[in-house]
């Protein structure tokens, strides 16, 4: 058994002082105060003294990092991705997408599927070397069934027009591992897709998407739950014809997603989006690409090149990924919607979790997996745990 204690706990639900916190087998097993309880005998401490305790950060759309992009074909890609990862209180993962010719996505889905499979194998048989990193949870499907016009940086010869038949493929290929998939319900048979996908068990999520509000309440309807970087790549919010982000913002079923980075979304856009969404739905996400981490130069976002100066990631003009890490986009959600830290850290972990149905993660309660970050009153991330081990430097 292990105990840890520190200044506070974000579970992220409560807030408790002085907590501590028992962890057996890479689960927690109890938590409770230190005024309240003993440490049991025999059992090392660790204590963090006036930092807090946070449940470990989720990220459902991530591209790359470190010099790597998750459809990258070498061996090297995922484990110095899940470093990097690490180091900024990201504990588990969703790899994604982007639209590729398909045969390239294909292999993608096969390498990735292999990856999580490896992963959970080496958990269950306590291989060390698959436990300090984060873990691939699943992917996240972005293309091809997404809009010419707001496809930003996803190349227009890859777009698909959805159909359930395609959709299969890219099932099969993945092994039944696609637990995300980004689309634009708008596309002719978009809410037959959807509504297969939904069925089973895909967070199917509205973006890249130039629906009118109409089309987007039919995705609804059909089974998407959650939007997909909230504004950017959507048909923008008009206040006589409100349109996608009309339905995403007001509609109390979905949840949504945006990139904190102060460049996709300005920040009053952000505490718009916060407010509408509130602290239960909404989430963060990195959409980070293979540039982060990494100087600014010419760096690989799935089967093309983007170009990384002054913080943006830019393709032909455009946007294309962001070199945003989830420890920074905590503390700038905070900081642009004025929400306090627990809000903010929830918008990182319980929230995602929830989104992709994951329940032992993305919460410090008793059953879950001891995956924790330890934060400075600024929330930046000084240390990061995978069931209660700590990741090295
Ligand atoms: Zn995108």
């Amino acid at each position: 058994m292990l105990a840890f204690t520190a200044g506070r706990l974000l579970t992220p639900t409560d807030s408790i002082e002085h907590p501590l916190v028992l962890v057996e087998h890479g689960r927690v097993v109890d938590i409770s105060t230190r005024s309240s309880r003993q440490v049991p005998a025999g059992v090392s401490t660790s204590d963090f003294g006036h930092s807090i305790i946070a449940p470990g950060y989720v990220d459902l759309h991530i591209h790359g990092s470190a010099g790597y992009d998750v459809m990258d074909d070498t061996a090297e890609a995922l484990p110095a991705i899940e470093h990097l990862l690490a180091r900024h209180g990201v504990t588990s993962y969703f790899p994604t997408t982007v639209t590729a010719p398909m045969d390239r996505t294909l292999r993608a889905l096969e390498r990735l599927a292999n990856a999580i499979e490896k992963r959970e194998l080496d958990l269950e048989r306590h291989n060390a070397d698959g436990k300090i990193r984060a873990l691939p949870l699943g992917i996240h499907l972005e293309g091809p069934f997404i809009s010419h016009a707001r496809r930003g940086a996803h190349p227009p010869e890859n777009l698909l027009a959805p159909t359930v038949a395609l959709f299969e493929r890219f099932w099969q290929a993945a092994r039944g591992r696609i637990r995300m998939m980004t689309i634009a319900p708008e596309l002719e048979d978009a809410p037959e897709v959807i509504a297969e996908a939904a069925r089973r068990g895909v967070c199917v999520s509205l973006g890249h998407s130039d629906a009118d509000f109409a089309a987007a309440e039919r995705g609804i309807a059909a089974g998407a739950r959650h939007a997909t970087h909230t504004f950017n790549a959507m048909r923008p919010l008009d206040h006589r014809s409100p349109g996608i982000l009309g339905a995403v913002l007001t509609d109390r079923r979905v949840s949504a997603d945006i990139i904190a980075d102060g460049v996709h979304l300005d920040p009053a856009i952000v505490k718009l989006f916060a407010d509408a969404k509130g602290p239960a739905q909404t989430v963060l996400i990195t959409d980070a690409t293979s540039a982060t981490g990494m100087p600014e130069g010419r760096y690989r976002l799935g089967s093309f090149e983007v170009d990384v100066h002054d913080g943006k990631c830019m393709l032909d003009g455009k946007l294309a990924g962001s070199v945003l890490t989830m420890d920074r986009a905590v503390r700038n959600l905070a900081r642009f919607a004025e929400w306090d830290l627990p809000r903010a850290v929830a918008a990182a972990s319980r929230n995602p979790a929830r989104v992709a149905r994951i329940a032992n993660k993305g919460v410090l309660a008793v059953g879950a997996d001891a995956d924790f970050v330890v934060l400075n009153s600024e929330g930046e991330v000084l240390r990061t745990f995978f069931g209660g081990v700590e990741c090295p430097e």
